[in-house]
């Protein structure tokens, strides 16, 4: 929706131009001093196949209008500094500033991994801390800071489990993985070389002990468990469920992306957990939308240790070294040490708040999300009848019925001013509507953010036809999903000039 004031476009309502349409040939970003050494043809120095003579429609454009056009795209953005996300930690959670400052201290933000460890000692006792921190919040015996997702902890995770088996004389066959899991649990069991067994959740979207005794046996090599789940319950069995693992010699594996339900309250390593991977950019507070950049922390029990990535941190004297001498060890899974810039914020989040400060930014989160449950309930339909952690899940049937559906809602919601929830996951919710406030939200604006959805839950009731257009307010109103996905245009296209 391109709006202008007669002809002439207004920097108010602008419809932003591509950058190729914005250039002019000829027009650059920079200027260079005159060469005072003698000139060298690129294919010469570089030989020809490194040297390319020309980018096809590459934009000819000034310093000020590159800085512009992102400033101006920037403005259409919704972000976490804007309002509430409800996203939540999974996405967006608010990340104290402190973090920032803390990962830009100079010796840190630009400390080479490859420097001797006599000038890394400051950078090797901050992993050392933070591995003994997270190991207290898991209630674990060590941990490893070594990969760069959640996904890629869960990799380590299984590959430790792996190894330990293997140990043991037979690395088994099978990874059970309930129906209600996040995609890279069976993912990243069958990149570890096993077969998925799914087990069905029960009407209070819990695992059932009675139907996963039914499924465990000596081929079962871990059961892959989020708790709470992602239907946002706490697996009320679950040291029953640990027990049934152990009983057959089993692994007890944890996703712990988003531990925000339990730091503080609840240690997995108590209820019977062995390995359990949590995403520091989650629960603790990296910036990374986008896709980067993220840590996977692996904590796991004493009889997992001697299987971790190599190289372990171990302290001779005063000093900090890298020990190599690892040989039950599954190798590296990652260059270097980790994703150091997440482990500095991870550790500033952790020493800033303390423990009474992170058990209070659990019940925070948890309140928020409750909050939220109770004043929307009574016009969506709760996903689930038991208590909720940390983000609440609806389904939408009841305006199914009326004539609009979950995506057509989160629409609508873009029109008052918020970022939509998550739309249609979990899967086995009907419709889901799955919102995370997180502990930050003040409660001003977790009421701005149920008057919207409460106001959208009438509109539906009164004429669904504008719910199903929205959102109307922005420069884009709704797209052709379909055709996008089917006939998806991914390349530009040269306008004849
Ligand atoms: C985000 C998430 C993952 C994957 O983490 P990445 O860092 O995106 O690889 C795994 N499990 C759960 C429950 C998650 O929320």
């Amino acid at each position: 929706m391109a709006k202008s004031i007669g002809k002439v476009r207004s920097h108010l309502v602008q419809n932003e131009k591509l950058l190729f349409e914005l250039s002019t040939p000829g027009k650059v970003g920079y200027q260079l001093p005159a060469l005072d050494v003698p000139e060298v043809a690129p294919e010469k120095a570089l030989g020809g196949g490194q040297v390319r003579t020309e980018i096809e429609d590459f934009p000819e454009v000034s310093e000020v209008e590159v800085i512009r056009h992102f400033t101006r795209l920037s403005t259409w953005n919704y972000g976490i500094d804007l309002g509430l996300f409800p996203l939540g930690s999974c996405t967006m959670k608010y990340n104290p500033r402190i973090n920032e400052a803390v990962a830009r201290a100079e010796g840190l933000a630009w400390a080479h991994p490859y420097q001797p460890e006599s000038l890394s000692q400051g950078a090797m006792e901050i992993i050392a801390v933070l591995e003994r921190h997270l190991a207290e919040i898991f209630g674990h015996d060590a941990v490893t800071l070594q990969p760069a997702a959640g996904a890629h902890g869960e990799y380590t995770g299984i590959m430790l489990v792996r190894a330990y088996l293997e140990s043991q004389g037979n690395p088994r066959k099978k990874v059970i993985v309930p129906d209600s899991a996040h995609g890279t649990n069976p993912a990243t069991a069958i990149i570890a070389g096993y077969d998925v067994v799914t087990v069905k959740s029960n009407e209070h979207g819990m695992v059932d002990p009675a139907a996963l005794a039914m499924a465990v046996d000596e081929d079962v090599a871990a059961m892959m468990i989020t708790n709470p789940n992602t239907v946002g319950v706490f697996e009320e069995n679950i040291v029953k469920i640990c027990g049934i693992l152990h009983a057959k010699g089993a692994q007890a594996y944890m996703d712990g992306a988003n531990l925000n339900a339990l730091v503080g309250i609840a240690r997995p390593g108590d209820f019977g957990i062995d390995v359990l991977h949590s995403n520091l950019h989650k629960t603790f507070s990296t910036p990374h939308g986008g896709g980067g950049p993220g840590a996977g922390a692996v904590g796991v029990k004493a009889h997992l240790e001697p299987f971790l990535p190599e190289p372990r941190l171990k302290q001779a004297g005063e000093q900090w070294t890298w020990d190599y001498d690892r040989p039950q060890s599954i190798g590296r899974v990652r260059a270097y040490y980790g994703n150091f810039g997440v482990l500095v914020r991870a550790l500033a989040y952790i020493m800033a708040h303390g423990g009474p400060g992170l058990k209070n930014a659990t019940i925070d989160a948890l309140l928020n999300a409750n909050y939220i449950r109770a004043r929307l309930k009574d016009r969506f339909k709760i996903a689930y009848d038991a208590p909720s952690m940390h983000e609440c899940v609806f389904e939408d049937s009841v305006q199914e019925k009326q004539g609009a559906r979950t995506g057509d809602i989160a629409k609508r919601l873009i029109d008052y001013g918020f970022h939509p929830y998550t739309v249609s996951f979990p899967l086995i919710v009907h419709g889901a509507l799955m919102i995370e406030p997180t502990e930050t939200e003040p409660k001003a604006e977790l009421d701005a953010f149920c008057d919207a959805l409460l106001a959208i839950a009438s509109e539906v009731e009164s004429n669904p036809e504008t719910v199903k257009q929205a959102p109307e307010m922005t420069r884009t109103s709704r797209v052709d999903e379909v055709t996008a996905a089917r006939k998806p245009v991914v390349r530009w296209k040269p306008v004849p000039r």
